[in-house]
């Protein structure tokens, strides 16, 4: 809703074209001409037809030549003036039509006109108001100043820090209306001053995340780079003929080796997800599959570390639309973390069940449980940052990368689905899946990738 305008929209005055109405306008001029030209035919005996030819020719001149009646001029003194204060439609509709808060003031500081965002956002606001009633940050009612005495447009960045941190950028620039005069006093007088106000808040955010992350990725990929440098020194210093040494070394190289591709590969697959993060997925899978498949595969991790992993899956196969592989992803990371995290409780349960409920629309969960040490409470809202882990170094010995958890979101909110998880210290962790179920319609097209 736009705010009413307290003046309404006023026309631009034409002069008058008709010679008649001209008359009309000069009648007492004329009339008055008229009389003392009478008198003078009257008293001083003049002769008729002069006077008579003066009366004529001054209607003449009255009907023909343009003129301003000095209520017009005041009229339309008053026009340029009320136009000079208040935007016209053409610039209210522009205003309403940018996505973000807008602001229209003229040279005092006094608003003229905001749009809807701008109404959205500032409680308040209103035409005739001063500016600063609604923007206060001292930086842009300056910069504001400055625009109105320079007339040259600005654009400036404040940070508020109350009730959180936001960053904001302003876009000041000067309007000179057609015909108002101002352009004739040199420019130096704006008409208007627009204020365009944009949050940079989530940009910011996205921009300190990216920052961030090369940060973490580069101190994670740098510990063992100076390990394997260190030991290649060793190598060829003191360790030169100490073969036993060496074998020592080189498999610990091998390992920071190891971390070191892990950590490249996990890096690799989350700009991957990254990059199709709004496409959503098109082919059908069988998630009952893709959880048979991903528990084999573990098999052996969990022989190595003792525990049992147990299944509990629907006999029919469980069709959804899903990439295969990212899927399969997503099952690896949680059932190893499980067994990784959790091999204190011996057992691995996994399970996938349908779930239809009034509230949300139908879906299958995946569960995965282990009965270990569980994760501490405040931890669980940071567990799919990337590079957070609850415990670096109990990671980095289970071969860790912190960015796990980081993938499976990826994945999961390209898929539609959401991750849930419920820990109580001591007595394990359960992570769920909650995957849409594929509509009636949508199974008619098999392609069934699995
Ligand atoms: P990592 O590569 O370190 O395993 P993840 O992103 O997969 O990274 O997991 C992040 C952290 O969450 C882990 O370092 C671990 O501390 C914790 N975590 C994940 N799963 C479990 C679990 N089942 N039990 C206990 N802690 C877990």
């Amino acid at each position: 809703m736009s705010p009413p305008s307290p003046v309404e929209e006023i026309p631009e005055v034409q002069p008058s074209a008709s010679p008649l109405t001209r008359i009309g306008e000069a009648r007492w001029v004329l009339l008055t001409a008229l009389g003392v030209a009478i008198a003078a035919v009257v008293a001083y005996d003049l002769p008729v037809w002069p006077a008579v030819g003066g009366v004529l020719l001054m209607a003449a001149v009255a009907a023909f030549v343009p003129r301003r009646s000095a209520s017009r001029r005041v009229k339309l003194n008053t026009q340029r003036e009320m136009r000079r204060m208040w935007p016209g439609t053409g610039m209210k509709v522009t205003v309403d039509a940018l996505p973000t808060p807008c602001f229209v003031a003229d040279g005092r500081g006094i608003t003229r006109y905001v749009n809807s965002q701008a109404m959205a956002t500032y409680d308040g606001v209103k035409p005739g108001d001063p500016l600063s009633f609604s923007l206060r940050a001292p930086s842009l009612l300056e910069a504001f100043d400055r625009v109105c005495t320079t007339g040259e447009a600005e654009r400036i960045t404040w940070i508020e820090k109350v009730p959180t941190e936001t960053w904001y950028e302003a876009h000041i620039a000067p309007i000179y209306m057609p015909g108002s005069g101002s352009q004739e006093r040199g420019r130096d007088l704006p008409d208007f001053i627009l204020v365009v106000i944009q949050d940079l808040t989530e940009n910011k955010r996205l921009e300190r995340m990216r920052t961030d992350f090369v940060a973490n990725a580069s101190h994670e990929l740098r510990t063992p780079l100076a390990s394997l440098t260190g030991f290649i020194e060793t190598l060829q210093g003191p360790a030169k003929n100490d073969l036993e040494a060496q074998d020592r070394f080189l498999s610990i190289m091998l390992d920071q080796a190891g971390r070191m591709r892990r950590l490249i590969d996990d890096i690799l697959s989350l700009s991957r997800i990254e990059l199709k993060a709004h496409v959503r997925p098109a082919t059908i899978v069988d998630m009952g599959e893709i959880i048979r498949h991903t528990a084999d595969a573990l098999s052996p991790l969990a022989s190595d570390l003792g525990v049992e992993i147990r299944i509990n899956l629907p006999d029919a196969p469980v069709r959804l639309k899903g990439d295969r592989d990212e899927l399969i992803q997503v099952a690896e990371n949680l059932i190893e973390n499980a067994l990784k995290y959790g091999s204190s409780g011996k057992v691995v349960d996994v399970g996938l069940m349908e779930q239809v409920s009034d509230q949300d629309a139908p879906c299958w969960v995946l569960s995965v449980r282990d009965y270990g040490e569980g994760i501490p409470r405040e931890h669980l809202p940071r567990l799919t940052e990337r590079f957070y882990r609850v415990d670096v170094e109990t990671s980095r010995t289970m071969k860790g990368t912190g960015l796990g958890l980081a993938i499976v979101k990826h994945i999961l909110t390209r898929h539609r689905a959401r991750l849930e998880v419920e820990s109580e210290p001591g007595e394990g962790a359960l992570f769920r899946v909650k995957l849409p179920a594929m509509e009636e319609s949508e199974g008619v097209v098999d392609k069934l990738s699995a």
